[in-house]
C-alpha cells in the first residue's frame, strides 16, 4: 500500500489511519503543483475540489473526502479503498513508526508499579523513546473507533 499524503486539515483522519496500520504523511502548507509532483507516488487525501482537479490533471492517485466530519471521512475512505476496519495499534501515534515489542524487564524503571502488575505486553518507539502498553488509552481508542465506523458493522 502506498503512503497516504494528507492535506493539513485532515490531521484527525491521519491519526486514525496510523492506528489502522497505514503510513501517513501530512502536508504542512498549501498543496502546490511542485509539492504534488515531488510526491506523485503517494496516495493523496484531500477535501478541496480545486486540488482534486489539479491531481486529476497530473494523473496522481487521490480521493476527495467530505469536509469537517471525521466520521464521514473515515467511512468514505474505508468503503472506497476497501480498507480493513481493524485497528493494528502497532504504530507510534506521535511519529508513525512501527513499534517494537519489548520485554518489560528491560524497562522496569520506567513502568509504574500498577501497570507492571496488570500488563505483560509492551511496545516501544525507538524514534520517540516512548513506551506503550495495552492500557485504558487503548480501550478508549477501540471504543471510539467502534462509534466512528458503526454504520459499517
Ligand atoms: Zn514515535
Amino acid at each position: 500500500m502506498k503512503t497516504f499524503y494528507l492535506e493539513a486539515s485532515l490531521s484527525g483522519l491521519g491519526k486514525w489511519l496510523r492506528f489502522l496500520g497505514y503510513k501517513v504523511e501530512m502536508v504542512s502548507g498549501r498543496l502546490t503543483k511542485e509539492e504534488i509532483l515531488k510526491n506523485r507516488n503517494k496516495f493523496f487525501l484531500i477535501t478541496s475540489i480545486e486540488t482534486a482537479e489539479m491531481l486529476e490533471k497530473l494523473q496522481v492517485d487521490y480521493l476527495l473526502l467530505p469536509r469537517n466530519s471525521l466520521k464521514a471521512q473515515l467511512l468514505t475512505l474505508i468503503t472506497k479503498l476497501n480498507l480493513k476496519p481493524r485497528l493494528t495499534l502497532d504504530i507510534c501515534t506521535l511519529c508513525g513508526s512501527k513499534l517494537i515489542p519489548v520485554k518489560k524487564e528491560d524497562f522496569k524503571d520506567r513502568i509504574p508499579p500498577k501497570v507492571w502488575e496488570r500488563y505483560s505486553e509492551f511496545n516501544y518507539c525507538p524514534k520517540c523513546d516512548k513506551l506503550y502498553w495495552e492500557g485504558d488509552h487503548i480501550k478508549r481508542l477501540k471504543r471510539r473507533f467502534k462509534e466512528l465506523i458503526t454504520p459499517l458493522l
